[in-house]
């Protein structure tokens, strides 16, 4: 009697059931009136009695096992067939999961950096509210010079005197001097970021833009070294067949200063009404950097020299992309913006 219940027991514990059909068969072959624990019931008359404390419980235990597994076998054949029987079609296609794309002012950005991390240059940043003396004066724009009229900027604070005054930057050299004033030379760097001016707003300039802003200095630097690194950088930038031109221009930051303008990447100089039929596009300014704006900046001018040059990312963008209106760079607009590289 003893074996029979363990094998039972054992028998019990393996038990699967492939559908509810096949749990009522089971259910009927242990647990029915005729089924096999009920007969062994039958059977505890016959036990000796020194055994029947023994027996009947396991002859107990033996029924709960029965009965639980009978009903934990129909428990998952229910949550089974939930799935079957739910609206889930799981042959359905996906629902599309739209990508985003990188902005084109990001893109444009990204490529001008990778050009010049190429030849050594790091990238630094700046703060967009700054004082007088790191967007003008260390720059050598003194407090009346014509240059600030230049630059209608957003004062934030006007203070009594010029040295109190704080404003959005107008460019982002204000970065450079950061970068002079507390590092050693040799330094190569360029400050991509947001300027500000006080602009109306238009297809050809807005009162927000994006500069990225290239410094070099160290020993022996010249004009020839800022001419080969610009150049570098059109026909990275612009393709192979690039040329460049430089024109005479004034910053008060650098002396000489210089524009340098491309060659036109859509007719390639033979004239266009993009270029205006002069085969060349105005693509940045440049200049060796004043000797008073690395003194300023606690760096030796009879020591060393420096180029700097600056460019701002919209314009570029607006040549490689043919976009007609600076506007369209802020508007978010999903058509305009979902026209460029996915951001992947
Ligand atoms: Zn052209």
């Amino acid at each position: 009697m003893k074996d029979k219940i363990r094998q039972l027991s054992e028998e019990i514990e393996q038990l699967m059931a492939e559908s509810h059909e096949h749990v009522e068969e089971l259910r009927i072959r242990f647990l029915s009136k005729k089924g096999l624990i009920p007969s062994l019931f039958s059977d505890f008359r016959n036990v000796a009695p020194e055994q029947r404390k023994e027996i009947g419980q396991a002859l107990n235990t033996l029924k709960q096992k029965a009965g639980e597994k009978i009903n934990e076998l129909k428990s998952q054949l229910d949550l089974g067939g939930a799935s079957e029987s739910s609206d889930t079609d799981m042959s359905r296609p996906a629902e599309e999961i739209s990508i985003g794309s990188r902005h084109p002012i990001s893109l444009v950005r990204n490529r001008i950096i990778s050009i010049f991390q190429n030849i050594g240059f790091n990238v630094s940043d700046g703060p967009e509210m700054e004082d007088d003396w790191h967007n003008f004066s260390a720059l050598n724009f003194p407090p009346e010079h014509p240059a600030r009229d230049m630059q209608d900027t957003f004062f934030i604070e006007k203070g009594k005197d010029h040295k109190d005054q704080v404003a959005l930057r107008t460019h982002t050299s204000s970065v450079q001097v950061r970068v002079m004033e507390t590092t050693e030379p040799p330094i190569r760097t360029l400050s991509p970021g947001r300027v500000f001016r006080n602009e109306a707003i238009s297809a050809r300039s807005h009162c927000i833009f994006h500069q990225v802003e290239g410094l070099y200095v160290d020993k022996g630097v010249s004009f020839a070294d800022l001419k080969q690194t610009l150049y570098y950088f059109a026909t990275e930038m612009f393709g192979e067949e690039t040329r460049i031109r430089f024109r005479p221009s004034y910053f008060p930051f650098t002396e000489p200063s210089a524009e340098m303008d491309i060659s036109c990447i859509l007719c390639k100089g033979k004239g266009c009404n993009v270029c205006k039929y002069t085969g060349w596009l105005e693509i940045m300014g440049c200049g060796m950097v004043d000797p008073a704006v690395l003194k300023n900046c606690g760096i030796d001018p009879e020591v060393y020299s420096g180029f700097a040059f600056g460019m701002g990312i919209e314009r570029v963008a607006m040549m490689q992309y043919a976009v007609r209106d600076i506007r369209y760079f802020f508007e978010n607009d999903q058509r305009f913006l979902k026209q460029f590289t996915p951001a992947l």
